[in-house]
């Protein structure tokens, strides 16, 4: 679909936004829903290999939030988010073919974020080798994926069925509970924070989109945080620090709907944690950041969308050899299930695959608001680089759509470690991306911000 365009010179654009702010503004529609999806069975929790059996109740309920917008001109994006780790690309698939065949969405108008939580769900196929399941679980875990599937289409049909007038404005908030794990040892963590010694890079930014009512009230706020949701890691159904924030926002705004998407966390960590006091002061923390700038006045955004969507190729460095898979298929950990399933693939006759593909995603609301969002586990410095490129208040989401591993930059890939791949936690046959993966993300996150102009 394409815009009708109008031939106004720039100062008109200016002076019209400024004058007609909450009558321009109060021209978009939006739909709001939600379900639950706490597991009702218990199943194994994601994002962790050393955990050795399912669940064991549920601290707080897990759930599936739906933003519906439609601009001035009809175009429609849908904002999903989730207290999930992460969609593996099966289930992207999934999701985008049903999203296409009952709500006639394609990839491009739909941003299916996560938070990226460490005490939700385990999702069929996902991180194949990292969890030690036997079949009933598999099996669970099938049919709690396949409800999933089928929850999350339709509370998107129900967003899309309620869309209303409403006004959107953005704004941004700060809150500083993030740390560089890479830089940070955990255990030295208080004290250089006593000291003002954390080391960087983090991205304390808080943004935030709220949507209201013409008359004011308060309908929806989306806000992010780039930091991993791994203050937990028991057997607890729980939404980490961002679920805890949702449920902050929730209590002082009541009927609204708080919404969280996770930013390029990848490097960073609540810290300390493991306790779910941390988790909570953390998720208040949060929740106060939001509500700072929910009080203050917020730019208004113009009814006005623009989406863009390409799935680019990131190649791997290089694949496994037989012999380097049979030494590490001796080890009885993750790996070792990781290094046997693949030996089984070369024995079946099975090529390994030499790159993944990688969604990059565009949005800009109004004419100026910017919202990338970037699959798999994003590192920290992409999110400084386009605040650079496109203005501190860009907006930037990792693990969304899905998390095929993790995005380290240029930086990082140099220093290797962790964040470099974790390719056997993900399954995949290498141990490292090729050179230059950062450039192939910038420049396809360049080409969608020219597409959405
Ligand atoms: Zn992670």
């Amino acid at each position: 679909m394409t815009r009708r365009t109008f031939a106004l010179p720039a100062f008109c654009l200016a002076f019209a936004s400024c004058l007609a702010g909450p009558l321009n503004a109060a021209a978009w529609k939006v739909g709001t829903a939600e379900a639950k999806i706490t597991p009702t069975k218990s199943i194994w929790l994601a994002g962790y290999g050393s955990r050795d059996h399912p669940s064991e109740g549920t601290r707080h309920d897990l759930w599936v939030k739906v933003l519906a917008l439609e601009d001035a001109d009809g175009q429609v994006g849908v904002v999903v988010t989730s207290d999930l780790l992460g969609f593996p690309p099966n289930v992207y698939d999934d999701l985008a073919a049903a999203l296409e065949k009952q709500c006639g969405l394609d990839r491009a108008h739909v941003m299916l974020t996560t938070s990226h939580t460490h005490t939700g769900p385990v999702l069929h196929v996902a991180l194949p080798d990292i969890y030690p399941l036997d079949d009933q679980q598999k099996q669970l875990i099938k049919e709690y994926t396949d409800e999933l599937e089928k929850t999350i289409v339709a509370t998107v049909a129900r967003a899309m069925a309620e869309r209303t007038p409403a006004t959107l404005s953005a704004g941004q908030g700060k809150t500083t509970y993030a740390v560089n794990r890479r830089n940070n040892p955990e255990a030295k963590v208080p004290e250089l924070r006593e000291k003002g010694q954390i080391k960087g890079p983090s991205d304390y930014d808080v943004p935030v989109l709220a949507v209201r009512t013409p008359e004011g009230k308060l309908r929806a706020a989306v806000f992010g945080y780039a930091c991993h949701a791994t203050t937990l890691s028991d057997y607890e159904w729980c939404g980490d620090h961002p679920g805890f924030a949702q449920l902050a926002v929730q209590k002082s705004h009541p009927g609204a709907q708080a919404m969280f998407f996770q930013g390029c966390g990848a490097d960073q960590n609540p810290i300390p944690r493991r306790s779910p006091e941390l988790a909570e002061k953390y998720g208040n923390m949060l929740a106060t950041a939001v509500d700072e700038v929910l009080q203050k006045p917020m730019r208004a955004v113009e009814p006005r969308l623009r989406t863009g969507f390409e799935f680019i190729m990131l190649p791997y460095g290089k694949t496994p050899t037989q012999e380097e898979l049979a030494k590490l298929a001796e080890k009885s950990d993750y790996e070792g299930r990781w290094a046997k399933r693949l030996l089984g693939e070369l024995a079946a006759g099975k090529k390994f695959a030499t790159e993944s593909r990688y969604p990059v995603q565009v949005w800009r609301l109004g004419e100026d608001q910017l919202w990338i969002a970037l699959g798999g586990e994003v590192v920290v410095d992409y999110a400084l680089k386009f605040k650079k490129m496109f203005g501190p208040t860009t907006w930037i989401a990792g693990y969304t759509n899905e998390v095929p591993a993790y995005i380290p930059s240029d930086r990082v890939w140099k220093e290797r470690g962790y964040e470099a791949g974790a390719f056997s936690v993900y399954g995949l046959p290498t141990d490292a991306w090729a050179p230059g993966i950062e450039t192939r993300v910038t420049d396809a996150v360049g080409r969608l911000v020219e597409k959405t102009k």
